[in-house]
């Protein structure tokens, strides 16, 4: 086996594409911010500093006293505990739906929840830039893929009129999702709705970098544009913005008891530990307050200020940023940089990105400093002038 691997191992290292688990950084942004020696994080999903809140830390102790660190077993065995159940109504409160089901990541949620629902007589239709969990799920269920370049509505009108008649009685699923992970920019889903609507196909949004983001609860895109109730199917991670660990779906009650009854990463896996729940609810409960509000104020307040110093990138749409380098070597060699100037932002290079569309991806969040933001573009913009002179 090693012989197998290591040559392989080798050739990714040559590519500059061999990866490693680095030595854990610190994500405190604002302890990071006092220690001249620390690293200041601009690579996490934390965009509102809620990995680290006391409060929500407090939840999770409080359930660790009362209900130990392990669920016991799967949610239909006896691992269904009074903490998911409170996740779950406080979810559907938030979204505005009936139901609620918590997994426990997002990737399951995904693995989980697409096959449910389509098989291999189905069709599922999706964005180029669908993240991988999404495109696993499809994959997955069996069902033909037909995938529309980003964004793109007339070729996913295309696809929709091809599975209509190709595929009459087929189930047909549309999915996407609503800030894009890599490059910051939104879904036109009001125009999918539309779509899926005209062709009676079911739509599934994936909701990982909105939830607690955008809309006046930070319920997600869907919430800002009042479409909640016409998406069948919206899912979303807790390990984003609210700081936790685990993965949603929200819709009709319908839906989440099939899922209960289908959904395979829900049925043969543990669930998630009592204390995640807890923390999870802490935050989902979190996100209608006052203070949840200013703190969203002070976010898009820090995205502003990027992007005054990096007109590049359009108008602010999320706390996303892809600064394009192309180049496996050079975005490294970037990232590096930027680093030794004190500043974590990660490269993301192939299979993450499309050959050719590496980047680093810029992750704002409400705890940076005005300060802290200014020093990384300039940095950045040093960065990004020595790339192109004599190495
Ligand atoms: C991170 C992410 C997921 C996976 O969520 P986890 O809870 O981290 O497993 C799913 N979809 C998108 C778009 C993501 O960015």
């Amino acid at each position: 086996m090693q012989e197998a691997l290591e040559g392989p191992l080798l050739a990714l290292e040559n590519d500059s594409l061999r990866r490693a688990l680095r030595a854990p950084l610190l994500r405190a942004y604002s302890a990071a911010e006092g220690d001249p020696e620390a690293l200041i994080n601009f690579g996490s999903n934390d965009y509102l500093g809620l990995a680290e809140e006391p409060f929500i830390a407090q939840a999770a102790i409080e359930a660790v006293g009362r209900y130990g660190t392990g669920a016991g077993a799967s949610r239909l065995i006896c691992g269904n505990h009074a903490p998911h159940a409170a996740l779950e109504e406080a979810l559907a409160a938030w979204k505005g739906t009936e139901a609620a089901l918590a997994f426990s990541s997002g990737y399951a949620t995904a693995l989980g929840t697409i096959p449910s629902l389509i098989g291999p007589q189905d069709v599922v239709i999706l964005d180029k830039l669908c993240h991988a969990c999404i495109i696993d799920g499809a994959r997955l269920s069996g069902a033909v893929l037909r995938i529309f370049p980003h964004n793109n509505l007339d070729r996913l009108e295309t696809h929709l009129q091809w599975a209509r008649k190709r595929h009459p009685k087929a189930r047909i699923l549309v999915a996407t999702e609503s800030i894009f992970s890599m490059d910051g920019d939104l879904a036109p889903l009001a125009a999918i709705v539309a779509l899926k609507e005209r062709y009676g196909a079911w739509l599934m949004v994936d909701e990982a970098h909105a939830a607690g983001v955008l809309g006046a609860t930070g319920g997600g895109l869907a919430q800002a544009l009042g479409l909640g109730g016409r998406i069948e199917i919206q899912m979303g991670t807790l390990s984003k913005a609210l700081g936790c660990s685990g993965g949603y779906i929200v819709g009709s009650r319908t839906l989440v008891d099939w899922l209960i009854n289908k959904a395979r990463s829900l049925i043969f896996s543990t669930a998630p530990a009592p204390a995640s729940a807890a923390t999870a609810t802490a935050s989902v409960r979190w996100m209608s307050t006052e203070a949840a509000h200013e703190r969203r104020a002070l976010l898009w307040t820090n995205v502003a200020l990027f992007q005054k110093t990096w007109p590049e990138l359009a108008a602010a749409q999320s706390p996303i940023a892809p600064v394009l380098v192309g180049g496996n070597e050079e975005t490294l060699r970037l990232s590096k940089r930027l680093l030794a100037a004190g500043f974590f932002v990660p490269a993301i290079r192939y299979p993450t990105v499309p050959r050719g569309r590496e980047r680093l991806r810029v992750t704002i969040s409400a705890r940076h400093s005005a300060d802290s933001i200014q020093r990384l573009t300039v940095a950045l913009r040093a960065g990004l002038g020595t790339l192109d002179g004599p190495q």
